[in-house]
């Protein structure tokens, strides 16, 4: 070891899904959307001399044109790059606490990344074996509780009222509900944003809008929330959105019935694929999401995917307690799955 390294930070990283440069792969492993982003968006003119002054650091227009899409004021809307900066800054400006934070056990796989990147304490609850959140475990001192909703990997949603009681049960702490997948059949907490003063709904534009390349995130809460937001943020990096997403941001809003579209298109997939699979010995949770959490009767999670990947289908395994023998497929175009459904029968049928 060299003798500057003893000084020096040393944390363990988020690993994010592998993203291949083969474009004849199958890719089913990070929950992109298979389908384009609107047209209005692809057609969309940008102004690259703009490129020369620094963006707006208010980022004004989307913030607007969010409000005006969810019907709130634009002093509850706070957009950051992509959900992961969004919630890191909320890390940072909500859980600093003496108590530890409380997120479940089985769930986004950078909460304790950042927990300890920024040093808070925390408590991974674990979920019951059908992957449920248990609501009394959220009825222990705490310093700030984050769940995804519906949660991944599992792709299980809770109902609002879940999310009410945990709220009401939680006042003296924030709570961020992270919307990544609400779009694809989850009730919103949104609605709970008025009500209680301790709540915060973030979401992205990865998943459900098809947009994971520009890295759009936003946050709604209660004004004061999205003030400290701010206050940290401007303390940290006052640009944090370039002018292309934040034009072309605004513009996805505007196109409303491809979103409707798209998005109908992936659930039927995702029901369709469901039912196909639980037929060859498969089980698997209804989805809320843009994915399905598997595990195989007699097939090990670790060997499919291997044996995928050998045939060009990528998918998400994850090497952790609880959850190796289980594998996350995002729902790809029908097509895809198709392709990757009759892969799996061979599998089952030589098994
Ligand atoms: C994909 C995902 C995110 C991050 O999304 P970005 O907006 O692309 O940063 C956050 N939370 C969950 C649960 C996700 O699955």
């Amino acid at each position: 070891m060299s003798a500057w390294e003893k000084n020096i930070r040393k944390v363990i990283p988020y690993v994010p899904g592998e993203q291949p440069k083969d474009k004849n792969i199958i890719k089913l492993n990070t929950n992109e959307n298979p389908y384009d982003p609107s047209p209005r968006v692809m057609a969309k003119q940008l102004e690259l001399e703009a490129l020369r002054k620094y963006p707006d650091p208010a980022v004004s227009d989307l913030v607007n044109a969010l409000a005006d899409y969810h019907g709130v004021s634009n002093s509850q809307v706070f957009v950051g790059v992509g959900s992961d900066d969004v919630i890191a800054m909320s890390f940072m400006t909500f859980f600093h606490g003496d108590k530890p934070i409380l997120f479940p056990d089985i769930t986004y796989s950078f909460y304790d990344v950042w927990a300890e990147l920024f040093g808070i304490s925390y408590n991974q609850v674990a979920v019951d074996d059908n992957f449920e959140l248990k609501l009394e475990d959220y009825y222990q001192p705490n310093g700030g509780i984050i769940f995804p909703n519906p949660n991944a990997p599992t792709s299980i949603a809770k109902p609002i009222s879940f999310i009410e009681d945990v709220v009401k049960h939680n006042t003296d702490v924030v709570v961020i509900v992270d919307e990544a997948y609400v779009d694809f059949g989850c009730e919103s907490a949104l609605s709970l944003v008025d009500k209680y003063d301790n709540v915060l709904v973030v979401r992205t534009y990865s998943k459900s809008r098809s947009m994971a390349g520009l890295r759009i995130g936003y946050a709604i809460g209660n004004e004061k929330l999205i003030r400290y937001l701010n206050d940290v943020k401007y303390s940290f990096n006052s640009y944090t959105m370039n002018y292309p997403s934040i034009v072309l941001g605004v513009e996805s809003l505007a196109d409303e019935d491809y979103f409707r579209e798209t998005i109908a298109k992936v659930m039927e997939t995702r029901d369709w694929f469901t039912e196909e699979i639980r037929k060859i010995g498969f089980r698997c949770p209804d989805s809320s999401t843009n994915f399905v959490f598997v595990t195989h009767e007699k097939l090990q999670a670790k060997d499919i995917y291997e044996q995928a990947k050998a045939n060009k289908i990528i998918v998400r395994y994850f090497a952790k307690p609880r959850i190796d023998n289980y594998l996350r497929i995002t729902i790809g175009t029908r097509e895809e799955m198709e392709t990757f459904l009759t892969f799996l029968k061979k599998l089952v049928s030589n098994a």
